[in-house]
């Protein structure tokens, strides 16, 4: 036998039963989305490395060591997988000028691709669902976005789940923050370790974000960037903070929250919850009015935000919030092969008819017996078996035997005929209510 090959590192394939979680938590987020008017836009998986290098910054964990870089052999053209899909929302909306008769509102899910450490909640292909919103300036649409990753949390019936909200202000504002930074981490140049000395000069608010116990302290008494945000920053926030009020959203602020990429200002957030270990958050974003102008779009505001739908679905399991399988409604037992063309053509009338069959597939030595076939039957978890034996197909008639006792209707466990030329009358029988 040949050497079995085997998935890449960190990266996971989805089977049945998980698979129909996720396809359930894709229609929940589809149709909320619906009710709030966001539409789908569908990027390529690969853009140029140089989209990720402008618009995330050279100096973030993604652009320094996560992204999956190669170059194309024919033309030499340097190529990344995408690790977030932000800037590639971005660069679409710049190229094909979505935006030239007013705001956007849009969402995007599929996989991205970061070179990480594989544990818990963090893998190397990772499934985002994002929104974002373009053209949009105002504190409302950050309060939108909010209530509804809120409403989200409310529909998958998940609970547990915290708000953190804080401002980054305005570059201007960040530079002078940043001098009293430097000037503080400086004096404090002994508790850094390496990374923290790295970033001292390039990133050092991303220091503040640092997971490492020993500088805790330290990061908790810098100066706060809170502090040198002018009158329009502080109104931002505040009328968003106000807005949250008003639904009656909790929140709290965290002066700390900085988030990994560059391309933020004003509105950041994530959702958190300590139900995951340490990787707890399920969902960030925040506002990047700089990032279009920075892709060589016309400048716009925009704010968004991306869940982690693995961290999501691990949290629907923790809280024992996972839907059941699906199951079909019926399951077709096929006594005799000479039987089977009837009965395809059958199905397929009652799949029309929007009733879910499951059709008993044989050997090429027959059907099996017709014990077995009901063994199979109950095991597909179906309501009905159809049955197309020889007697009743003389008839002109399949056998519908609920599989399932129904204590509510006493009776209607027992078998029945039905004629095989009037599908579209009784197919209805068969459905769930
Ligand atoms: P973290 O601090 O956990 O590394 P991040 O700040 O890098 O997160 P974002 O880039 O903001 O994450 O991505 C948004 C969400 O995507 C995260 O909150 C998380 O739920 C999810 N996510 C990010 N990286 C991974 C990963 N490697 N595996 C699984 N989910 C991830
Ligand atoms: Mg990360």
């Amino acid at each position: 036998m040949a050497d079995k090959l085997v998935a890449v590192k960190g990266m996971n394939d989805i089977a049945p039963p998980v698979s129909a979680h996720w396809e359930w938590l894709e229609e929940t987020l589809r149709s909320l989305m619906q009710r709030y008017g966001y539409r789908n836009l569908r990027t390529p998986i690969v853009e140029p490395t140089a989209l990720f290098v402008r618009g995330l910054g050279e100096v973030t964990d993604i652009v320094e060591k996560e992204m999956y870089s190669f170059e194309d052999r024919l033309n030499g053209e340097q190529l990344t997988l995408r690790p977030e899909n932000t800037a590639g929302v971005v660069r679409a909306v710049v190229e094909h000028s979505l935006l030239y008769d007013g705001g956007k509102r849009l969402y995007y899910m599929g996989p991205m691709f970061r070179h990480e450490r594989p544990q818990r909640g963090r893998y190397r292909q990772f499934h985002q669902f994002g929104a974002e919103a373009l053209g949009f300036a105002g504190p409302d649409v950050d309060a939108e976005l909010i209530t509804m990753a809120c409403d989200l949390w409310s529909v998958l019936g998940l609970s547990g789940i915290e708000l953190e909200i804080n401002s980054l202000g305005q570059p201007a504002e960040r530079q002078a923050h940043r001098q009293a930074l430097i000037a503080y981490l400086e004096a404090h140049a002994d508790l850094l370790d390496e990374d923290a000395r790295r970033r001292l000069h390039s990133n050092p608010l991303r220091i503040l974000d640092t997971k490492n116990p020993a500088m805790q302290e330290m990061v908790n008494a810098a100066p706060r960037l809170m502090d040198y945000l002018g009158e329009a920053s502080l109104d931002h926030f505040q009328r968003l903070r106000s807005l949250l009020d008003a639904q009656g959203i909790a929140y709290r602020i965290n002066p700390r929250l900085v988030r990994g990429m560059d391309y933020y200002n004003l509105s950041v957030f994530e959702f958190v919850t300590t139900q995951l270990g340490s990787q707890g958050t399920v969902c960030a974003g925040g506002r990047y009015d700089g990032l279009i102008a920075q892709i060589g779009g016309k400048p716009a505001p925009a704010v968004g935000w991306a869940l982690g739908m693995e961290r999501i679905l691990e949290l629907l399991k923790e809280q024992a919030r996972l839907p059941g399988q699906p199951q079909p409604d019926a399951y077709a037992v096929i006594p005799e092969v000479s039987a089977m063309p009837v009965a395809m053509g059958l199905l397929r009338q009652l799949r029309q008819q929007g009733v879910n069959v499951l059709m008993h597939a044989g050997g090429p030595e027959g059907m099996g017996s017709m014990k077995s076939q009901f063994k199979k039957a109950d095991a597909s978890g179906a309501r009905f078996a159809l049955i197309f034996g020889e007697q009743e197909l003389k008839q002109g008639m399949v056998a519908l035997k609920p599989l399932r006792g129904d204590r509510a209707a006493p009776g209607a466990e027992e078998q029945r005929l039905r004629p095989l030329s009037e599908a579209t009358g009784w197919a209805s029988e068969l459905k769930a209510d």
